[in-house]
């Protein structure tokens, strides 16, 4: 028998409702000079990347960053060209942001087992096509 942790599970997916909704809004905000096509009234320029900082040369972080600013703006090549799996992040932080609100809404004492096995398919699932990407 499974103890029943509904309370503290759904407790857990409001943080990360509100974090993964920030996430998905922020870059939207973010100044990116030749990246941005549409003007936001709030503008955030983003931290200088310690990689670049110190060995001048950009890092995949850096490119996917890019690619999701590229993609918000409307600019598939763009994104594609910055980090290939830009538009792979996006999808699964908007299928993570469904994920975290159905719990909300529906309540059965099976759902967070669910949820477990749902977390470690989708984290294995962009490994591979993070990989067969060759990023
Ligand atoms: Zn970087």
């Amino acid at each position: 028998m499974m103890p029943d942790i509904s309370e503290q599970y759904k407790f857990v997916n409001l943080v990360l409702l509100f974090l993964i909704s920030v996430a998905v809004i922020t870059p939207f905000t973010l100044d990116m000079p030749n990246v941005n096509r549409y003007s936001c009234p709030i503008k955030l320029v983003p931290p200088t990347c310690f990689v670049k900082q110190y060995t001048g040369e950009e890092c995949s972080m850096c490119g996917l960053t890019r690619s999701i600013v590229a993609l918000y703006n409307g600019d598939l090549d763009l994104s594609l060209k910055f980090h290939p799996a830009g538009y792979i992040f996006i999808c699964l932080l908007l299928f993570e942001l469904l994920c975290r609100a159905v719990p909300i809404i529906f309540s059965h004492k099976l759902i967070p087992w669910l949820d477990i096995f749902q977390l470690v398919g989708v984290a294995f699932l962009f490994k591979i096509i993070v990989k067969s990407k060759g990023v």
